[in-house]
């Protein structure tokens, strides 16, 4: 009689946030400081526990355009960083569902802040864009992060040689939680870096992407400035940067692959009164205030982030197969938490990896400097099959053209009626777009409506 192979387990499970509907408040005004606010900064350095490859925006004023990692300098968009924090918040504060996709149906008293009916502490503390009378920009400013140093990034060296599908099966499949409910799905940290059983990835390549990661062990450096948080806003901040000894964030694309396992290390943690400038003699302290270190420590014990813990603590000997269950199987729901980590959280020293790389960071391949183009009054087509987008001049000459992730961060510059039109009729005219061109590679980095 022949053994069945072990059932893979998924890449993601699901936790449940924390405690009971988000408690809302009126928002203050931006100009008003409060009496008992803090406001400080972080310097925050990020390991890489596993390769990592993101698509992002840069924060550059004036400049806002998809930043790929193919891109030297390679930095982390300040964007990317802030969903990656705020994630964890909205989990342990609890927070509203403000990222729709993060659970397209959540339970009564869980819906994204409008405004209206105030706003919950993940709101109050990164902003809002549904607020009512326009979007309010929140407290804390995270900026891109940057390489340590020279040495401290280098490529993975699988760049540019692996692809990876990039999709997951849609909320209401099977590996989904059947009843709705404040559920987070989270990613399993696993060390190795393999194809999903499960999958069909066939030989086309189609929605596959090429990865251009940075290697295991690569260093980054970034800081968070915040502005008037209370203790309590900050000490959940703190928490969601800096977690419990042992756990890693997740970032960037692949993660079911076991891409983007990171951790963030506080270098400098500098806190002083909101109110402090308008005060003669208030200085500046390093650490956390008494009071928001007590609250801290309350998140560190709180027993409904015990699946948090158990999900997010890095394991370097884990080694069950990660996949989705083959098309036949039969699911019946997300597996149990403490059936794949039957121990309870124990805090764990993490010795960060050996950077992996040796190919220096700079671009791998071309050698021709890049130029870039602008061309007004495009026509732009849409292919979904290929996830490709193309601009062409009125007279058919093509222009550029964006393929893959790049393809859905390019549409999400639209604005949403163009977006929409474009996504329908599968043309747009007279759009402005910016190309990228690097001997005959023409990319689309940037596209914007059409000129009124
Ligand atoms: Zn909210």
């Amino acid at each position: 009689m022949s053994t069945l192979p072990a059932q893979p387990v998924p890449p993601f499970v699901f936790v449940r946030r924390r405690g009971d509907a988000p408690p809302r408040e009126m928002v203050t005004g931006w100009d008003r400081l409060t009496d008992d606010g803090w406001s400080g900064s972080y310097e925050v350095e990020l390991v890489c526990f596993t390769p990592l490859e993101i698509a992002g925006e840069t924060e550059v004023p004036g400049a806002r355009r998809p930043k790929l990692f193919t891109d030297p300098p390679i930095v982390i968009p300040g964007t990317s960083l802030k969903g990656m924090i705020r994630s964890v918040f909205e989990l342990v504060a609890p927070g509203c569902y403000a990222v729709g996709s993060r659970n397209p149906d959540p339970p009564k008293g869980w819906h994204a802040c409008s405004g209206a009916g105030g706003a919950c502490p993940a709101c109050r503390t990164f902003g809002s864009l549904k607020a009512a009378g326009g979007a309010y920009r929140g407290r804390v400013s995270i900026r891109d992060a940057r390489p340590v140093d020279e040495a401290s990034v280098a490529r993975d060296p699988d760049s540019g040689r692996r692809w990876l599908y990039f999709g997951s099966p849609k909320w209401g499949a099977g590996l989904y939680p059947k009843q709705p409910g404040p559920w987070q799905k989270l990613y399993l940290h696993h060390p190795r870096l393999e194809r999903l059983p499960g999958i069909d990835h066939g030989t086309d390549r189609q929605g596959e992407h090429q990865v251009h990661a940075v290697a295991r062990g690569s260093r980054f450096a970034f800081t968070i400035a915040f502005s008037d948080l209370d203790d309590r806003q900050l000490a959940l901040l703190d928490y969601s940067i800096e977690l419990q000894p042992g756990l890693l964030h997740r970032l960037g694309h692949g993660k079911p692959y076991g891409m983007g396992s990171v951790q963030l290390v506080v270098t400098r943690r500098h806190v002083w009164p909101a109110a402090g400038k308008l005060r003669a003699g208030t200085g500046e302290r390093d650490g956390l205030p008494p009071r928001a270190a007590e609250l801290r420590k309350d998140l560190e014990q709180a027993p409904e982030l015990e699946d948090f813990r158990r999900v997010a603590l890095w394991r370097p000997d884990f080694d069950r197969p990660i996949g989705y269950p083959g098309r036949d199987a039969r699911v019946s729901g997300p597996p149990r938490i403490d059936e794949i980590f039957p121990e309870p959280y124990a805090p764990a020293e993490l010795a960060p990896p050996e950077l992996a790389g040796g190919a220096a960071p700079a671009r791998p391949v071309a050698q021709v400097r890049p130029t870039e183009e602008i061309h007004r009054g495009t026509v732009l087509n849409y292919r979904p099959g290929q996830q490709e987008l193309e601009a062409v001049s009125t007279d058919g000459t093509r222009l550029g053209i964006a393929r893959g992730s790049r393809t859905s961060s390019l549409l999400s510059e639209l604005p949403d009626e163009l977006r929409n039109r474009l996504k329908k009729k599968k043309t747009l005219r007279g759009v402005s777009v910016t190309v990228r061109v690097e001997g005959n590679e023409k990319t689309i980095v940037a596209i914007g409506p059409p000129d009124s």
